[in-house]
């Protein structure tokens, strides 16, 4: 290219070409290169550089002088084997060195990351894992989005296990990442809370001042209190709380105790007392039954009882299902890693 070039001799490093320095090579620095691994084969740049050959793998280098004479020079080659070797074992893909002490990777996945050595070192000993932040975010994100909610950012409270929400309402507020895959919490601002606590399906008896005994079914987050503060006017009325059934939800509550009264209209519409009858004496509206059905209405409430229960065993055999796969997921995973790990070692 350039006229200088011409002149001097060259010699290629890699990509780079270094003019050939005209100077002596000493032979107690040949001999100090030899000891430490290396053959001198070249000055060049100028007068403090040396192009070295690494007896090891018959590669060459730029070095310095000073180098040579203080310390061990370090074959850049070799470097980038060991640590293509350790990208391998942990199975990733070596890109470049970052920062120091960080490695610039490709996941399995394809997404670019910086890792730390000693993190990829642990990786291939088999005792942690490479998780893909990226691939993370955008499982979170499609979950979020399929529940009406954006995924915003971090938890504010820094608990790895939350993240910030954002909600089609405008409401903004921390959710735990389990609870945003399976649904179970609400938006604080625009959804009741009640429909989604805890509450009980209830089965009541009062004995009435014309001596008619009543019956009421219904549902409450606390029917003991239901019963003395907000139905009975009169402290003396004979009430009593015959049963209680938890339920896992007010929603599911009350769907239920709609359900219950309409097969009640149907079935008995005769027991279906007159708010006349009750007026005065137990503030509801309507939903009371002569007592005489009694019996049937606790039959009815066995058969809610146990869809409650088997609901229940479903829910937690489905969770117990989804921890199990991901257990399997994991220890494949650890399996894979290790098998690669020992393919290269052998
Ligand atoms: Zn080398
Ligand atoms: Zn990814
Ligand atoms: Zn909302």
């Amino acid at each position: 290219m350039s006229d200088c070039k011409k002149l001097h001799p060259t010699m290629t490093f890699g990509d780079r070409e270094c003019v050939i320095f005209d100077g002596a090579i000493h032979p107690q620095w040949q001999e100090a290169a030899s000891q430490k691994g290396f053959e001198i084969i070249a000055r060049i740049l100028d007068r403090y550089h040396l192009g070295l050959r690494h007896h090891a793998c018959g590669r060459d280098m730029i070095c310095k002088l000073f180098t040579l004479r203080t310390a061990i020079p370090l074959c850049p080659h070799c470097l980038e084997d060991r640590r293509r070797e350790l990208c391998d074992a942990a199975g990733v893909t070596f890109l470049a060195p970052a920062r120091p002490h960080y490695f610039r990777i490709q996941l399995s996945c394809g997404h670019e990351v910086e890792r730390q050595q000693e993190f990829l070192e642990r990786v291939r000993a088999g005792k942690t894992e490479i998780r893909c932040d990226a691939c993370l975010e955008a499982r979170l994100e499609a979950a979020a989005g399929g529940r009406g909610w954006t995924l915003l950012g971090p938890d504010p409270k820094g608990d790895r296990n939350y993240r910030l929400y954002g909600h089609e309402c405008g409401h903004t507020q921390r959710v735990a990442i389990v609870n945003m895959q399976t649904g179970r919490f609400t938006c604080h601002a625009c959804s009741d809370t009640w429909t989604n606590d805890p509450s009980f399906i209830y089965l009541m008896r009062f004995i009435l001042r014309s001596g008619r005994i009543a019956t009421k079914v219904g549902f409450s987050r606390n029917p003991a209190s239901r019963l003395r503060y907000q139905l009975v006017m009169d402290l003396e009325q004979n009430a009593q709380l015959l049963r209680v059934i938890p339920v896992p939800t007010g929603h599911q509550a009350i769907c239920y105790e709609k359900r219950l009264h309409v097969n009640l209209r149907k079935l008995f519409p005769g027991a279906v007392l007159d708010r006349a009858e009750f007026e005065g004496e137990v503030r509801v509206l309507s939903e009371l039954y002569c007592a005489s059905i009694e019996p049937e209405i606790m039959a009815l409430l066995d058969d809610i009882e146990l869809r409650v229960k088997s609901l229940a065993k479903r829910a937690a055999k489905l969770a117990r299902r989804s921890a199990q796969q991901d257990a399997r997921r994991a220890s494949n995973r650890q399996r894979r890693k290790r098998s690669g790990g020992s393919a290269k070692a052998g």
